[in-house]
């Protein structure tokens, strides 16, 4: 089985400002992975190296085997972009809409047929939006609505799940709420990347991080992370920002 992602050397630079130097990183099909570091460490153009979105300087990014330059089976990875929780707010569609385009990229130009309309529903059940699927996206809270961006990725039946930063703005409960689903995803075999700001939050979660300050500092499990000298090493001797709003 080929890996998810495989990131061999690559190197990324925004005009004469070195994001990304000299990463390799493989992600295995089914792993759960948490992608952190300081701010402006270069978490975000990193998942979009990934997602082919940004073109490296150097060295290769690979998806599921593929270039991911020539990777063109979109609908295999689902993205959940940074702040989808506001984006959404002015958008006039239902639940139920927003998740069916994920489903619009496996039908192409053909029409939904009753079997699109059940993985668009059993996508809603999963994230517990059910009851919720003819309210529109506007009506919701930032959590539910993260949720749906979720279902509209599994209804394309993403085999990969790109987040960055997916619960800022939501409230604490409603966020572990969202870890949990991810679990369940997670443990159902889907592979997950997750750009998480909150080192508490994310080794409480997930098995793997991956620790980047332009360079990556550290991957491995999260246990030995946070005994680690890497991750002094990356975010400085300040790294206070560990939370530990659940006693
Ligand atoms: P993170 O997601 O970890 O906060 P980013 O990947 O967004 O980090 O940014 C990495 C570095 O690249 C930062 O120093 C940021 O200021 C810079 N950067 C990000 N996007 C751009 C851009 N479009 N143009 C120039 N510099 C950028």
């Amino acid at each position: 089985m080929n890996p998810a992602v495989e990131l061999q050397n690559v190197w990324f630079a925004y005009d004469n400002h070195l994001a990304v130097e000299d990463v390799s990183l493989t992600i295995e099909q089914g792993e759960f992975v948490g992608l952190i570091g300081p701010n402006g460490s270069g978490k975000t153009t990193l998942l979009r190296l990934i997602l082919g979105l940004e073109r490296p300087d150097r060295g290769t990014v690979r998806l599921f085997g593929e270039s991911a330059r020539s990777f063109e089976d979109g609908e295999r990875i689902g993205h959940v972009s940074q702040h989808a929780t506001d984006r959404g707010a002015a958008m006039p569609v239902t639940v139920r809409e927003v998740v069916s385009m994920g489903r619009f990229a496996r039908v192409g130009r053909g029409r939904m047929r009753e079997a699109d309309h059940q993985v668009v529903d059993e996508a809603l059940a999963t994230v517990d939006l059910t009851e919720l699927s003819d309210r529109r996206l506007d009506r919701l809270s930032g959590g539910q609505r993260q949720r749906a961006y979720i279902a509209r990725a599994l209804a394309s039946e993403a085999d990969l799940l790109a987040l960055d930063e997916p619960t800022v703005g939501v409230d604490a409960t409603s966020r572990d709420e969202f870890y949990s689903l991810l679990s369940r995803l997670h443990h159902d075999g889907l592979t997950i990347l997750l750009i998480e700001h909150d080192i508490e939050v994310i080794t409480r979660h997930v098995d793997t991080v991956a620790c980047i300050n332009r360079e990556l500092h550290y991957h491995g499990d999260s246990v030995s992370f946070l005994e680690s000298e890497a991750l002094s090493e990356a975010y400085g001797e300040s790294h206070g920002i560990i939370h530990h709003d659940h006693p």
